[in-house]
């Protein structure tokens, strides 16, 4: 059985940041992981670029108020720790921020040769089992071995169960995840650049995202469809209407009106949105309107017109579930349930991190930043 003062558990963002702030403190420190490699999970995120932190953060892109503490570990402070162990990063004009390299190992590298310098000890392809207090230790049993501690950090991500560590209250949800809806298969693989997507749940809650909408066979992703999915994953349940406006630049009269003159193309209708709207989207609302394939767009009657600058308009999905590539999980233990300092209030020297956290939100760069956030303040408090 091998001792330390504290135990992380979980060498992903979160994790790996407090590890390096309690060794800084004197601390005997050691992370445990079930990888092969320390963060290995940061090498996928923002497309292999890392996308760190955003500028712009506040605590209104997340479901929870976490102001007190970003006022004590915000995104300047993140540049400064990150510029501190050697990256060199630059923001985009959405205040996202990356490494120079646009590779998301530099990130990775210099967490590493941190933890490195710092002596700290890692146990990777350990599979954490259970963790038990045993007095007024802990003791964590992996898939090879056995550790006690006086303090346990706890950053699996949304993976930690209760089979792990009995506690309640850690339901976790997929979020920032593309949406379940019944996709006609020939749209399967259309891009829409520009596309305004509202959507509503079954309380009647609502959420609107402008941006990139991509049609996929099961159902419908793009950044804004991730960030939209978080209306669901808060209230814990995928299920509602969604509504694409598939033309956000023209108002409803001024896309009737353009409707109106082409019909003097004098085409076939199924001809009709050539030049005007992707072909396959283009026949999805031929489809949905259920018209004559071979009638002539000089007998288009106002009515149909009307029908179809609707359905431009407010092409509109039941959203079934989410598929099956969600960034993060919503869930975990509520602030509420912790100390200013991420300690478990009625468990003394249990300490929880990042998505172990229920703290979620949206795409930019915010994740990582409360994981960075939620790691310095513990590794600096604990
Ligand atoms: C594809 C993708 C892209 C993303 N892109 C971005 C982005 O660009 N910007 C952003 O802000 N956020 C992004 N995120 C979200 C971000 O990665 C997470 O919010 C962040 O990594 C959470 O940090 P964490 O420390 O809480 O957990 P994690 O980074 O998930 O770390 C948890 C660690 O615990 C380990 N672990 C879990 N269970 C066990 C066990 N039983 N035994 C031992 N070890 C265990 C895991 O191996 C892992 O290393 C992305 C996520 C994904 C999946």
């Amino acid at each position: 059985m091998k001792y330390y003062d504290i135990l992380v558990l979980g060498g992903g963002a979160s994790g790996v940041v407090a590890a390096i702030k309690a060794s800084e403190k004197g601390k005997q420190v050691a992370i445990i992981d079930k990888a092969n490699k320390i963060a290995k999970k940061i090498l996928v995120t923002g497309n292999g670029r890392c996308n760190l932190t955003n500028l712009n953060t506040t605590e209104k892109q997340y479901n929870a108020d976490i102001s007190q503490f970003l006022n004590r570990f915000g995104v300047n402070d993140t540049l400064y720790f990150f510029d501190s162990i050697g990256l060199v990063t630059y923001a985009d004009e959405e205040g996202r921020v990356y490494p120079l390299s646009n590779s998301a190992k530099s990130v990775m590298d210099v967490l590493t040769n941190k933890l490195s310098a710092q002596n700290i000890d890692c146990f990777l392809e350990h599979n954490i089992l259970k963790v038990e207090k045993w007095d007024d230790n802990f003791l964590v049993k992996t898939d090879k071995d056995e550790f006690l501690c006086k303090k346990v950090i706890v950053s699996l991500g949304g993976n930690f169960t209760t089979q792990i560590l009995d506690i309640k209250g850690i339901n976790f949800i997929p979020s920032l995840v593309s949406l379940k809806v019944n996709i006609s298969r020939n749209l399967s693989g259309c891009r829409i650049s520009d596309a305004v997507v509202c959507v509503e749940d079954l309380h009647g809650n609502k959420m609107t995202e402008r941006g990139e909408v991509l049609f996929k066979e099961k159902g419908i992703s793009g950044i804004c469809i991730f960030n939209l999915s978080s209306l669901f994953a808060r209230n814990k349940k995928f299920e509602g209407k969604l509504r694409i406006d598939l033309m956000p630049n023209y108002t409803g009269d001024t896309l009737l009106e353009m409707l109106q003159k082409r019909r003097s193309l004098n085409v076939k209708v199924n001809k009709f949105f050539d030049g005007l709207l992707l072909s396959q989207i283009g026949y999805e609302i031929l489809n949905r309107i259920k018209l004559d394939e071979e009638k002539s767009s000089l007998n288009l009657t106002e009515a149909e017109i009307k029908q179809m600058a609707s359905l431009i308009k407010n092409l509109d999905y039941d959203i079934t579930g989410c598929l099956d590539n969600n960034q993060i999980f919503a869930g975990g233990i509520d602030l509420a349930q912790l100390t200013p300092n991420l300690e478990h209030k009625t468990i003394k020297n249990l300490y929880f991190t990042g998505e172990a956290c229920n703290v979620d939100g949206l795409c930019g760069g915010y994740n990582l930043q409360w994981a960075w956030t939620s790691g310095y303040i513990v590794g600096e408090n604990i």
